[in-house]
């Protein structure tokens, strides 16, 4: 109740569909931030990849992956793709059932990725290796 992508996919929202399985579904994104921007989405509900099956979040982005070669040798004819997952409001994510974003490029496109640490001074070798250790263990 109340998830948009699950009344989508029960038929109970509108959406322009690209691909259905048993599994996963894709169709455009309502709010596109380029032309062809289409979303990738388990039929199982789930906010984050921890809450499904890793086979379910792998079709995800298997399904996701084939979609975006189609998109590149489609006749809208981008010139980059971009794959997207937000993991959390601290990472954008403003609808909590798991969805990939693939985002056809264009140029000049008015789409930015940007981060405020990119104006700072990178971390040094030791800082880095430091963080690599911290991922590391928890993997
Ligand atoms: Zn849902």
């Amino acid at each position: 109740m109340g998830c948009i992508f699950c009344n989508i996919i029960e038929g109970k929202a509108d959406a322009s569909f690209i691909h259905k399985d048993d599994d996963v579904v894709a169709f455009m994104d309502i709010r596109p931030v380029s032309k062809g921007h289409l979303l990738v989405v388990p039929i199982q509900h789930g906010s984050s990849p921890e809450d499904l099956p890793e086979e379910i979040v792998t079709k995800t982005f298997e399904t996701a992956l084939r979609i975006a070669r189609g998109v590149k040798t489609s006749e809208l004819a981008p010139a980059g793709i971009n794959l997207f997952l937000a993991d959390g409001k601290a990472a954008g994510q403003e609808v909590f059932h798991l969805h990939v974003h693939v985002i056809p490029r264009y140029g000049d496109d008015g789409f930015h990725i940007s981060a405020d640490a990119w104006a700072e001074a990178p971390p040094d070798r030791a800082e880095l290796g430091d963080t690599a250790s911290i991922i590391q263990r928890a993997i």
